[in-house]
């Protein structure tokens, strides 16, 4: 079974490696392939390590994490990941389809 962990906005699917007590985590909507293996009891703690470390990468390297957006898939400059956003579009997504496709949900009468 599958399932998500959240880290101050960026995400990461955790699945069971086949025959063996661990988990392996990808990080997801971001292009760079960020991934781990750990106990599942692990998991959560180790995924805060990962996103701090691979953030502290990209900042050595002077760039953002690049960002694809998962409804467009598109890279975007940042991802809408606040909880508002991702409730309204079942998923973080870039602010474009945010506007597009989410946003007008929200609209409220003119006055
Ligand atoms: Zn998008």
């Amino acid at each position: 079974m599958k399932t998500t962990v959240e880290y101050q906005g960026y995400y990461a699917e955790l699945s069971p490696v086949p025959g063996q007590n661990l988990v392996q985590g990808r990080l997801l909507y971001v292009a760079d392939v960020v991934a781990f293996t750990v106990p599942p009891a692990a998991a959560r703690a180790c995924f805060g390590q990962v996103v701090e470390d691979y953030l502290k990468k990209c900042h050595q390297l002077g760039r953002m994490p690049p960002f694809v957006c998962p409804q467009c898939d598109q890279p975007a400059e940042d991802l809408l990941t606040h909880a508002f956003a991702t409730a309204l579009c079942g998923q973080p997504v870039c602010a474009d389809c945010y506007t597009k496709a989410c946003a007008p949900a929200v609209r409220v009468g003119n006055c």
